[in-house]
């Protein structure tokens, strides 16, 4: 494709590493968000994210992931700035809840990811940070771990602008056509991508927001005991814990335990604060209680509100715009893009440029929801 203009919608990990990719192809590039790249009431916000290849049955996505932490592995040797933590990870199989933890280690079994099964007796020697009742046994995937997220916006931005990039400052809106303007003027370009996360649907009402759904999510920080490195990444895995319907990252650069409980909350994108529910504080000690014991007394030393867009079958969205042939929507978070944001940004960069297609899976057309097995969230 020859030398294109280009204009990316939103700069959080799916904008971000769209662009870097685009640039790197050597076309010309301008980076749009509403707010400065890293803000707080993006869904890329926060300290960090999980990266793990757990996807149940899907193979697709467990490709992505161990891609994915290749990539991160090179941005963050090419930038020099700490972007990961292979602190590994580890999926928490409840009894009587445990398709998805089973899925998973089939395909990690065909795909030689590597991996560890801990059965109940086991798991406190190996992690004693966590309390065994009620489950059925643990995997762990020994490379994953975490990304420092809000760093890794920051650089994606920094290195999409050192390699020439631009990065502006708008508001994008649709008219009821969705036809995308920018202060009331068309929005012009070869190519136009919209990664604008949660936001899409606003945007979108008639092709997205049908397929989505956005909600709001409560992690609070808890610190670990004095003297203790127990809870630090050296020592701890990130852990999904569905059947409690949790997850968590230990401690990393002084952060404290994060710990998510998530019940589906409102929100509302523009106008709500981002700040915790008070009823969500004494949730998440209720888990810690129950999971975490030795960190029952310790502190809230932090807390996030923040968002996801879910599809039905928690598949991305990457698809040209039914009425603009040159307006490719990406995103679709459903809680897991922030891991797949490098192998995400090329194939976007690659639809965009139609160096190839995009699969089924990421098309706009209906979605159905997937039952926990099929599911590569699990949800
Ligand atoms: C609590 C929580 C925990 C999570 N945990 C994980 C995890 O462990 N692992 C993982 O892989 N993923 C995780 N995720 C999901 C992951 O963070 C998201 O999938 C990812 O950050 C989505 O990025 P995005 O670029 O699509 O959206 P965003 O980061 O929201 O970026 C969209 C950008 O578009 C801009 N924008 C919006 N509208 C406009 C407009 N009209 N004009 C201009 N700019 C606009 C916004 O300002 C924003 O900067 C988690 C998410 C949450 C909330």
């Amino acid at each position: 494709m020859r030398k294109t203009e280009v204009i990316v919608v939103g700069a959080g990990i799916a904008g971000s590493m769209s662009a870097l990719a685009l640039v790197r192809q050597g076309h010309r590039v301008t980076l749009i968000d509403r707010w400065e790249p890293g803000h707080a009431r993006a869904s890329s916000t926060d300290y960090n994210r999980i990266i793990r290849s757990i996807h149940g049955r899907d193979e697709f996505y467990t490709q992505w992931a161990r891609d994915s932490r290749l990539r991160w592995l090179e941005l963050q040797e090419e930038t020099r700035q700490k972007l990961y933590y292979e602190c590994g990870s580890i999926i928490l199989a409840t009894v009587g809840h445990c398709d998805w933890e089973d899925a998973t280690a089939e395909t990690f079994t065909k795909m030689g990811v590597p991996f560890n099964r801990f059965a109940p007796h086991e798991l406190p020697a190996r992690f004693p940070q966590f309390e065994a009742t009620n489950i059925a046994y643990g995997l762990y995937e020994p490379e994953s771990g975490m990304i420092m997220a809000h760093r890794a916006v920051i650089t994606t931005v920094q290195l999409f602008q050192s390699l020439g990039g631009r990065v502006e400052r708008g508001s994008v809106t649709t008219d009821a056509d969705e036809r995308l303007l920018l202060a009331g003027k068309p929005l012009e370009a070869d190519l136009i991508v919209v990664a604008t996360g949660p936001w899409m649907g606003e945007m979108y009402p008639r092709t997205v927001k049908p397929i989505s759904t956005v909600i709001g999510v409560n992690v609070l920080y808890t610190s670990t005991p004095e003297g203790s490195d127990q809870f630090d990444q050296s020592r701890m895995p990130c852990w999904i814990d569905h059947g409690e319907g949790s997850f968590g990252l230990p401690s990393v650069e002084g952060s404290g335990v994060k710990a998510a409980v998530v019940i589906p909350d409102k929100i509302d994108l523009d106008n709500d604060e981002r700040l915790i529910k008070k009823a969500m504080l004494g949730r998440t000690r209720q888990y810690i209680k129950k999971r975490l014991p030795g960190l029952v007394g310790e502190k809230v030393v932090d807390s996030k509100f923040n968002q996801i867009i879910i599809t039905p079958d928690t598949h991305f969205i990457l698809d040209w715009h039914p009425a603009y042939d040159n307006v490719l929507l990406a995103g679709g978070c459903s809680g897991h893009l922030f891991k797949h944001g490098p192998v995400f940004g090329e194939f976007a960069a690659g639809v965009g440029t139609q160096q190839f297609g995009t699969p089924d899976r990421f098309k706009l057309g209906p979605r159905r929801k997937l039952s926990p097995k099929e599911s590569p969230s699990g949800r």
